[in-house]
C-alpha cells in the first residue's frame, strides 16, 4: 500500500520546440530513448512525434513540436506550435536554442515567453562553439529568469541536467515575460488591451494586442469572431499611424525591439573568444617584431627598463605611508615605561631594522606584477628564445635562461628549477651562474642607494644593475665552460614552443605576485628579523660602550674588515657590518642600515655623510655580486651534491664582486 503511494508519479506534460535543425529529434531520441508515437496533427499532414520517459519520480509526456523559426500564424508548422503552446498548455516548453547561431535561436525563446509559458532554455551544440564563444549561463539564467542547460545532444551530454531542469521548472510559475517596445508602441499595446475588455482567451492579452498590431491573420479572425472588431480596427488604425509617423512598419519596429533585448542577454552573458587559429596568426605576426634579430634583445631591454621604472614611480607613493606607519609605532614604543634596554631593542633593533625592509614591499609587489603580466601574456618565452640565440653565440644553453629569469624572483626557486634542465653540464652551469641574477631581496639595496644618490636617474641606474647581474651570470658562464673540463663540450640546442599570446587575468597575475611577495614578507619575520636581533645585540654589547657604536662588538667586527673595502671606495665599519650581515639575506644590508643609525628615516642623512654616488653604486654592485645568501648556497650544495661547488661559488662571487666594485670605483674615479 504505501508503496504504492510513494510510487505514485506526477506526470509532467513537455514541448519540445526549436529551429529547424537545433537538434530537437536527437534531443528527443536522447530523452526518451527512442522510443516515439509517430502521428499526424489534427487535419493536416504534419508529423506529430510523442514519447515519455520516467525520471525522479515523474512521468514526463513529450510532444516533439514541428521546427519554425517564429509563432505566426503564417505557416501551418508555426500554427501547430503555438495553438499546441497556447491551448494544450504545456507544463514545460523546452526551446532547444542553437549555441552556433544564439541570436536567431533567441527569438522562438522570447515568443514563448512573451507567451507566458514555462521554459527551460537548451543551448545544443554547445561543442561546435568551444574555444569559440564562452557562455555564461549563470548569468544567462539569472537575466532569462529560466533554467538553461548546456548540451552536446549528439553526445548525450546534458541530458540529464536537463530532465532535472524540467521538472524544477514544471513546479515554478515563470512570470511573463515583457518587453518594452517604447513609447509609441506601448501606448497602442494598452489601448488596444483596453478594447479587449473580457475578452476570454487562452493567450495574454498583450501578446494578443502586439499579434494584432503585427497584423496576425489568425488573432485577427479569432478576437473578430468573438466580437472585439473595435480592438481589431484599432490595431489597423495603429499600425497605418505608426507607418505615417515613423516611416517604418509598426511590425517590424516590434521584431526589432525583440532582436534589441535578445542582443543585449547575449552582450551581457557571452564573451566572443579568439579561435586558437586566430591567436597563433596574431601570436606570428607580433612574433616577427618581438623576437626580430636585431629588435629582440633592445624590446626585451626596454620591457625591463620600463619594469623597473615603474617599479619606483608606483611602489614610492606607498613607501612613505609604510614610513610613517613605523616612525609612529617607534614613537608609540618608546613612550611605554618599559626598561630602556628593552626599549631600545624594539625601536632600534626591531622597528628599524624589519621597518627599514619592509618599506619595500610595494616595489617588490610590483615588481611581481609586472614580471607575472610579462609571463602571463606569453612574452617571457619569447625573451628566453632572443636570448637564446645570444647565449649560444657565446656557448650557452638558451634553456637555462629560463632558469635565471626565475631569478630576478629569488635565486633559490631558480636554482631548483635547473632539474629541468636534462644536460647535467649545463645544469650545473646554469646553477653557478645563478647567483648572480639580481633577486628581489636586492632591490631594498638598490632603491635605498638610488633614492638617496641618483634621484633622477633611478630607473636607469637599477636597470644598469640588473643588466650587470645578467652580464656577469654569462660571462661567468662562457668562462666555466671553458676552462673547467668537467663543464667543457657542446652545447645542447634550445628547442622551444612559443605559446600563442593571450590576454592574461588581473586575478592571476595578482595571485602570482602576491604569492611571491609573501616569501619576502615571511623572510622579513624569520630570517631578517633573527638577523636584525643579531646586528643589535652585537651593538649593545659590551654594554658600557656609551651613545656612540664605538666600543660594540659590532663595530670592532666591522673596523676589522674595513680596510679591506677601502680601495673599493667604501672602507669603513658600517659597511662592512651591513655587508657581513647581508650574507644572511640580502635584505639585511638595509635593515642593518636600519639598526645602525636609529631609523629608517635616519639612513639617507647617514649615508649621505659616508657615500658618494661613486661609492655608493661601487657598494651596490658589490652588494649584487658578492658571496650568494646563505639560502643560496644551502641550495647550490643540495642541487650539486657537493659541498665543493658550495664553496666555490661563494669565493668566486666574493672575487667577482670585489673586482667589480673596485674596476668600477677606480675607474669611476679617474673619469669623474
Ligand atoms: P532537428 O531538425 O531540430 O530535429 O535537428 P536534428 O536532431 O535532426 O539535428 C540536426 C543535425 O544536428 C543532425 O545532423 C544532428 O546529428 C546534429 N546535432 C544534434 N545535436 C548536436 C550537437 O550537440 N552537436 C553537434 N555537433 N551536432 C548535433
Ligand atoms: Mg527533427
Amino acid at each position: 500500500m504505501n508503496e504504492t503511494l510513494t510510487t505514485k508519479e506526477r506526470t509532467i506534460r513537455v514541448a519540445l520546440i526549436g529551429n529547424p535543425n537545433s537538434g530537437k529529434s536527437t534531443i528527443f531520441n536522447a530523452l526518451t530513448g527512442g522510443h516515439a508515437r509517430v502521428g499526424n496533427w489534427p487535419g493536416v499532414t504534419v508529423e506529430k512525434k510523442e514519447g515519455k520517459f520516467h525520471f525522479e519520480n515523474h512521468e514526463i509526456i513529450l510532444t516533439d513540436l514541428p521546427g519554425t523559426y517564429s509563432l505566426t500564424s503564417f505557416s501551418i508548422d508555426e500554427r501547430i506550435a503555438r495553438d499546441f503552446i497556447v491551448k494544450e498548455k504545456p507544463d514545460v516548453v523546452v526551446v532547444i536554442a542553437d549555441a552556433t547561431n544564439i541570436l536567431r535561436s533567441l527569438y522562438l525563446f522570447v515568443l514563448i515567453r512573451e507567451l507566458g509559458a514555462n521554459t527551460v532554455l537548451v543551448l545544443n551544440m554547445i561543442d561546435m562553439i568551444e574555444g569559440k564563444i564562452e557562455i555564461n549561463k549563470k548569468n544567462l539564467e539569472e537575466i532569462l529568469n529560466v533554467p538553461v542547460v548546456l548540451t552536446i545532444a549528439l553526445k548525450g551530454e546534458g541530458i540529464d541536467e536537463l530532465k532535472k531542469a524540467i521538472i524544477k521548472a514544471s513546479s515554478t510559475k515563470q512570470q511573463t515575460l515583457r518587453i518594452d517596445y517604447g513609447e509609441d508602441i506601448e501606448k497602442w499595446v494598452s489601448e488596444i488591451e483596453n478594447r479587449l475588455g473580457n475578452y476570454q482567451t487562452p493567450y495574454n492579452k498583450r501578446f494578443i494586442a502586439l499579434s494584432l498590431l503585427q497584423g496576425d491573420l489568425q488573432i485577427i479572425e479569432e478576437v473578430k469572431s468573438e466580437g472585439f472588431e473595435e480592438a481589431v480596427n484599432l490595431a489597423l488604425h495603429a499600425s497605418s499611424q505608426f507607418e505615417n509617423k515613423f516611416g517604418i512598419d509598426i511590425e517590424e519596429k516590434i521584431v526589432e525591439n525583440r532582436y534589441g533585448f535578445i542582443e543585449s542577454v547575449i552582450k551581457q552573458t557571452t564573451r566572443k573568444l579568439r579561435s586558437i587559429e586566430e591567436r597563433i596568426t596574431l601570436s606570428d605576426k607580433i612574433d616577427r617584431f618581438v623576437t626580430n634579430k636585431y629588435l629582440g634583445i633592445p624590446i626585451f631591454a626596454l620591457f625591463m627598463y620600463i619594469t623597473f621604472e615603474l617599479t619606483f614611480k608606483i611602489g614610492g607613493l606607498f613607501a612613505d605611508y609604510i614610513d610613517q606607519f613605523f616612525g609612529l609605532i617607534s614613537q608609540l614604543v618608546s613612550r611605554l615605561p618599559l626598561p630602556e634596554l628593552i626599549s631600545s631593542f624594539l625601536t632600534d633593533g626591531v622597528i628599524s631594522g624589519v621597518g627599514s625592509v619592509l618599506v619595500f614591499l610595494p616595489n617588490i609587489f610590483i615588481l611581481f606584477m609586472f614580471l607575472s603580466f610579462l609571463e602571463d601574456v606569453g612574452y617571457m618565452a619569447r625573451a628566453a628564445f632572443v636570448v637564446d640565440k645570444l647565449m649560444y653565440a657565446i656557448g650557452l644553453p638558451g634553456r637555462s635562461f629560463i632558469s635565471l629569469i626565475l631569478g630576478f624572483g629569488c635565486n633559490i626557486p631558480a636554482i631548483m628549477s635547473t632539474r629541468t634542465i636534462p644536460e647535467e653540464r649545463d645544469r650545473l652551469l646554469t646553477i653557478l651562474i645563478n647567483p648572480f641574477i639580481s633577486c628581489s631581496a636586492r632591490l631594498p639595496i638598490y632603491i635605498m642607494f638610488t633614492s638617496i644618490f641618483f634621484k633622477e636617474k633611478q630607473g636607469l641606474i637599477v636597470f644598469s644593475l640588473y643588466a650587470l647581474g645578467i652580464i656577469v651570470a654569462i660571462l661567468s658562464a662562457k668562462l666555466f665552460r671553458s676552462t673547467i673540463p668537467s663543464l667543457k663540450g657542446p652545447i645542447s640546442p634550445l628547442v622551444m614552443e612559443l605559446p600563442p599570446y593571450r590576454i592574461p587575468s588581473l586575478k592571476g597575475i595578482l595571485i602570482h605576485a602576491s604569492e611571491r611577495s609573501r616569501e619576502f614578507l615571511k623572510k622579513a619575520g624569520t630570517i631578517i628579523f633573527a638577523g636584525v636581533v643579531i646586528v643589535w645585540l652585537l651593538s649593545t654589547i659590551p654594554l658600557n660602550h656609551g651613545e656612540s657604536l664605538k666600543g660594540t662588538y659590532l663595530w670592532r667586527i666591522g673596523s676589522f674588515f674595513a680596510p679591506i673595502f677601502k680601495w673599493a671606495g667604501f672602507g669603513f665599519p658600517e659597511a662592512a657590518i651591513a655587508l657581513i650581515f647581508g650574507v644572511i639575506a640580502k635584505e639585511l644590508v638595509v635593515g642593518t642600515f636600519g639598526t645602525l643609525f636609529g631609523g629608517e628615516e635616519n639612513i639617507p642623512q647617514a649615508l649621505q655623510s659616508l657615500f658618494t654616488p661613486l661609492s655608493a653604486y661601487a657598494f651596490m654592485v658589490m652588494s649584487l655580486l658578492y658571496i650568494p645568501c646563505i639560502a643560496s648556497i644551502g641550495a647550490i650544495y643540495r642541487e650539486t651534491g657537493s659541498v665543493k661547488w658550495a664553496i666555490f661559488s661563494t669565493i668566486y662571487s666574493l672575487i667577482v664582486g670585489y673586482s667589480f666594485a673596485l674596476l668600477i670605483y677606480r675607474l669611476g674615479s679617474l673619469i669623474l
